[in-house]
């Protein structure tokens, strides 16, 4: 018999077979809100300016594609320094930052993964409930066992806060916690700077080992109040660990830019764990690509298209708020009882809209409109052209 003969087909990834559905739809008005993806005012997946400008001025001096370093593009790995914590972060300038060119946030993350079931085989991983999907499944295949914290509470349309402490209250020693930085996917529902600070407070008290994944910064109010979090966990003086993407903010998906840093006690520290970052590195992909670093390192150094880009990621981020409060008038205007006020509270690129799972299947197989089961929608996929079909339809299933 083939060597392959019991191999069983694994379960389809559940957004990605959102979006065959999706292609396959042959309703003219159809919408995807399934995506985590964000779209221009005309349905389009943008280029930024400042992309299209780092690649013209790339291009105009082509350089020869050798190797990179394990931990990739020099430049780069501090320009994200600068970015996640500050030009003048006193950990940055004393040299207690390992930061490694990561392939998208999700590699960042897999690194850490790796790197902390060396650490502490017998950890735990804790994520919130809801999580974005995929970390669950990553720190499982890393050798974890994963559970959650309380998060999302559906009656209250907002996070269960006081029960969210208390579970990683409640953790032993050494549990690697799973932050949602900003923008919290798939919710949308982020804790405020006080409750992050008794946050900060319980992870400190139960040695637990922080890992803030920041996959939006700039989504949800700005680059440096997004990041502001990171500053309460360095105020707090701990070790911890940050994933960053640059999927989103630089719209640059399939180019696979991300990044980790680790935050270490000493120089020496620091020095010792990058040389483990970079052994998991070069035991799985041995060194990263260097067309995206290098997009993003142009832009992020060069002063002009820094200004590009903080404006072009602005006007995402003010589009998106637009389209919550659009979508939150035009269901009252549908004559919607329902208080749908909580969709303006919300914060990034989704929105947990509180519709059920029948409800989202009747959007799907009535109005071509497609959202997730759990009642996700992609915000930032609508657009004043859409906004209607889908209100309707809402409407219609309320
Ligand atoms: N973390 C969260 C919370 C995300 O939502 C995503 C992307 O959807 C990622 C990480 C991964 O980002 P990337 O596409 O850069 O790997």
């Amino acid at each position: 018999t083939s060597l392959f003969a019991a191999v069983e087909m694994a379960p389809r990834d559940p957004i990605l077979g959102l979006n065959e559905q999706f292609n396959a739809d042959t309703n003219p008005n159809k919408v995807n809100l399934g995506v985590g993806v964000y779209f221009d005012e005309n349905g389009k997946l943008p280029l930024l300016k400042c992309v299209a400008q780092a690649e013209k001025q790339m291009m105009e001096a082509p350089t020869a594609r050798g190797y990179l370093p394990i931990d990739g593009i020099a430049a780069y790995d501090k320009a994200v320094q600068g970015l996640v914590f500050g030009a003048d972060s006193a950990a940055v300038k004393e040299g207690r930052v390992a930061t490694v060119q990561g392939i998208g946030g999700t590699g960042g993350l897999k690194i850490g993964a790796d790197f902390l079931k060396r650490l502490n085989p017998n950890a735990k991983v804790l994520i919130s409930d809801p999580s974005w999907e995929n970390h669950r499944a990553l720190f499982t295949n890393a050798g974890f066992t994963v559970d959650t914290y309380p998060y999302y509470d559906a009656a209250k349309k907002g996070v269960n806060f006081d029960a969210m402490l208390a579970g990683l209250k409640a953790a032993p020693a050494g549990t690697v916690v799973v932050l949602h930085a900003c923008c919290h996917n798939p919710t949308g529902y982020d804790i405020t700077p006080a409750q992050w600070a008794q946050v900060v407070d319980a992870v400190k008290a139960a040695k637990l080992v922080p890992f803030l994944d920041m996959a939006y910064q700039g989504f949800g109010e700005g680059i440096k109040e997004d990041g502001a979090v990171i500053e309460q966990f360095m105020a707090a003086g701990l070790d911890f660990f940050v994933s960053t993407s640059f999927s989103k903010s630089f719209s640059l998906y399939g180019e696979r830019v991300g990044a980790l840093s680790v935050v270490c006690e000493s120089k020496d520290e620091a020095a010792r764990v990058l040389s483990q970052l970079k052994i998991v590195i070069r035991t799985n992909y041995s060194n990263p690509p260097t067309h995206g670093a290098q997009v993003v390192a142009t832009v992020l150094n060069t002063p002009a298209l820094r200004t590009l880009w903080e404006e072009e990621l602005a006007g995402m981020r003010v589009r998106i708020k637009e389209m919550r409060t659009l979508l939150v008038e035009k269901l009252k205007a549908a004559g919607i009882k329902q208080d749908m006020s909580f969709i303006t509270s919300q914060k990034g690129m989704f929105s947990y809209s509180g519709l059920s799972k029948d409800q989202m299947q009747r959007l799907r197989s009535e109005f071509g409109i497609y959202g997730v089961d759990s009642g996700r929608i992609c915000v930032a996929a609508l657009n004043k052209k859409n906004i209607d079909a889908v209100v309707s339809a809402i409407a219609k299933v309320s």
